[in-house]
């Protein structure tokens, strides 16, 4: 993995000439194999490390600090400035490209919307399955509808109004999935109905390379991962079509609480 990250550095550092992308994509990289070094020592809270390490680092350091709206309404802008930097250099690595290899790795150990949720009391869902995925196709519209109204009214001061929108933003995006998940018991309900980017997400990963598999001649149908899978997998099926196959956060749970050994 740090492998991938540092030939991602490289590549952006010495095509765009900005040193930045060798530093921004080295602590990613960096970030996320000492989060595997935790896991393989057993370490309980390997992911919550990363997770923290990468999620505050883009939202204070990038977003903040250095005034980059990584959220969808900035991957739009930059998108139709024709600007290939930032936000969509961070969309095509994460969120569109990268799933190819890592399937929704960003939604498990970077996004810094769900290392907020990550904290709340239903890390495993209480209730079944809302039909309510739609949401997110109505977010994702809007962004879309926002960004493309401020480029035709020709409206002035562009990045400064991108900036104010990641803030409120993110404030709404808190708010709405911390109410969600108290009201549907679910952690993670925000993820699975309302966040917009999933549109991206949930089609490259399905034809993720990295995924958590099922050795049939060892599992003994327990039904243990389906209970602490937080994104409601079917995860004994092996096959693409696996039920919720591209909810999949690797966030290990199941593997951990497996009794045979068998993911
Ligand atoms: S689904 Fe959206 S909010 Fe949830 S972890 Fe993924 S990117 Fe973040
Ligand atoms: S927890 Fe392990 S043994 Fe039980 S159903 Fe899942 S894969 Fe099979
Ligand atoms: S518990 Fe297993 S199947 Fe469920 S999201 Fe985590 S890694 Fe994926």
């Amino acid at each position: 993995m740090l492998a991938i990250f540092e030939t991602v550095a490289v590549t952006l550092w010495l095509s765009k000439g900005n040193i930045f992308y060798l530093f921004n994509f080295s602590y990613i990289g960096c970030s996320i194999a000492l989060g595997i070094f935790l896991y393989i020592r057993e370490y309980r809270h390997a992911r919550r490390i990363v997770q923290l390490l990468v999620g505050l680092y883009m939202l204070i350091y990038l977003g903040l600090i250095c005034g980059e709206n990584m959220q969808i309404e900035g991957f739009w802008y930059y998108l139709f400035t024709g600007v290939f930097e930032a936000a969509t250099i961070h969309y095509a690595v994460a969120k569109i490209f990268g799933p190819l290899i890592f399937g929704r790795g960003w939604c498990g150990y970077a996004c810094w919307t769900a290392m907020v949720l990550d904290f709340l009391p239903y890390k495993v869902p209480a209730q079944p399955r809302k039909k309510l995925g739609w949401i997110r196709y109505i977010t994702f519209a809007l962004s879309l509808i926002f960004v493309a109204a401020l480029f035709l009214a020709h409206v002035g001061n562009l990045e400064k109004i991108m900036f104010w929108a990641f803030i409120i933003g993110n404030v709404l995006y808190y708010a709405v999935g911390i109410i969600l998940a108290y009201a549907v018991k679910d952690n993670r309900a925000f993820c699975k109905y309302i966040c917009p980017v999933t549109v991206f997400l949930k089609p490259m990963s399905y034809f993720a390379l990295l995924r958590v598999k099922c050795d049939k001649e060892k599992c003994v149908s327990c039904g243990e991962c389906r209970k602490v899978c937080p994104m409601n997998v079917d995860v004994t099926d092996n096959s693409r079509k696996r039920e919720n196959g591209t909810e999949c956060i690797l966030c290990m749970e199941c593997v951990k609480n497996c009794p045979k050994g068998a993911l």
